[in-house]
């Protein structure tokens, strides 16, 4: 098969038969989510909140956080994939329990709700109550759920496995574009990375993957620091450079107590942090002409 562009693994033969919906050779996708959120233009969509729903009364502080800064995206995670199967009073997830949440969450904001789905069994439980179904890296290749969220016509966040490589992203994302659903966003949130793993972070946020994903498909790619570098201190940067090279949306994970979050209490920003990085990306993305919604 040849390559014309040595280094790289996706070839020109990819482009037109592994993709050919998700390609470059498309038009670019613009990805309408309501009437005011689109991905893949000059708007940059921020998805924000804890990494897990703990209990009403947090998630509901997260989203007055939200409308205060006038961020419209909220991540209303209540199944998560644990690295570990135990459970205490400190780590846990809220799994079915939470459904009422994200039900109230509806009622009193206008916000709209990012919620990972693990199991295709779950889907008709959460549909109403969620505007994006996030599949999370470790199931970025389970085609069957891909296919299954398609089928609900409802926009998907595909995250990128940390071991895969932007040809098995697109790969996955074309599962959803055969079922005719073409509101797919790609994420990007970090690779494992041997010299980094351990000694610096948890993943390493590629960087260079946003402008190699725009370069081979047409579908929009946004950034996760949080999950990427595992360390609050670094998201501020992480989403400023993200933003700098071309991101489409970022997400980004406040707590309202970060070090005692259930779940990853190291890489939450507090509020504080939040809103004073909301204004900053505001100040770059009008330099870079783009919008922070
Ligand atoms: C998450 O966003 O909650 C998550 C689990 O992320 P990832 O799938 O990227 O690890
Ligand atoms: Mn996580």
């Amino acid at each position: 098969m040849e390559n014309k562009f040595p280094g790289k693994d996706i070839t020109e033969n990819d482009l037109k038969d592994k993709f050919p919906l998700s390609s470059s050779k498309n038009k670019k996708k613009i990805i309408k989510i309501s009437e005011d959120i689109t991905f893949g233009d000059n708007s940059v969509p921020i998805i924000a909140g804890p990494n897990t729903l703990e209990n009403k009364d947090m998630i509901f502080k997260c989203c007055e956080l939200l409308e205060k800064k006038k961020i419209k995206m909220l991540r209303g995670g209540i199944y998560k994939p644990l690295t570990f199967p135990y459970r205490s009073k400190k780590y846990f997830e809220l799994g079915d329990k939470g459904i009422r949440i994200l039900e109230e969450v509806k009622k009193n904001f206008d916000i709209l709700i990012v919620s990972e789905i693990m199991e295709a069994e779950k889907i008709p439980l959460i549909k109403d109550f969620v505007d994006i179904f996030q599949i999370g890296a470790r199931n970025m290749q389970n085609f069957p759920l891909i296919t299954n969220a398609a089928k609900t016509m409802k926009p998907i966040l595909l995250k990128r496995h940390f071991g895969c490589s932007i040809r098995d992203l697109l790969g996955a994302a074309e599962y959803s574009l055969v079922e005719k659903n073409e509101k797919i966003i790609l994420c990007e949130r970090g690779v494992s990375a041997p010299h980094t793993h351990k000694n610096t972070s948890r993943f390493l946020l590629d960087l260079q993957a946003i402008p190699a994903i725009k370069e081979n498909s047409c579908l929009p790619i946004i950034s996760d620091p949080s999950h990427a570098c595992f360390w609050h201190k670094w998201v501020k940067p992480l989403s400023l450079a993200s933003l700098a090279v071309g991101s489409d949306g970022l997400m980004i994970e406040t707590h309202p107590d970060p070090r005692n979050a259930a779940v990853d209490p190291l890489q939450a920003i507090n509020f504080e942090e939040f809103s004073k990085l909301i204004d900053e990306l505001r100040e770059v993305a009008k330099v870079l002409n783009k919008k922070i919604i």
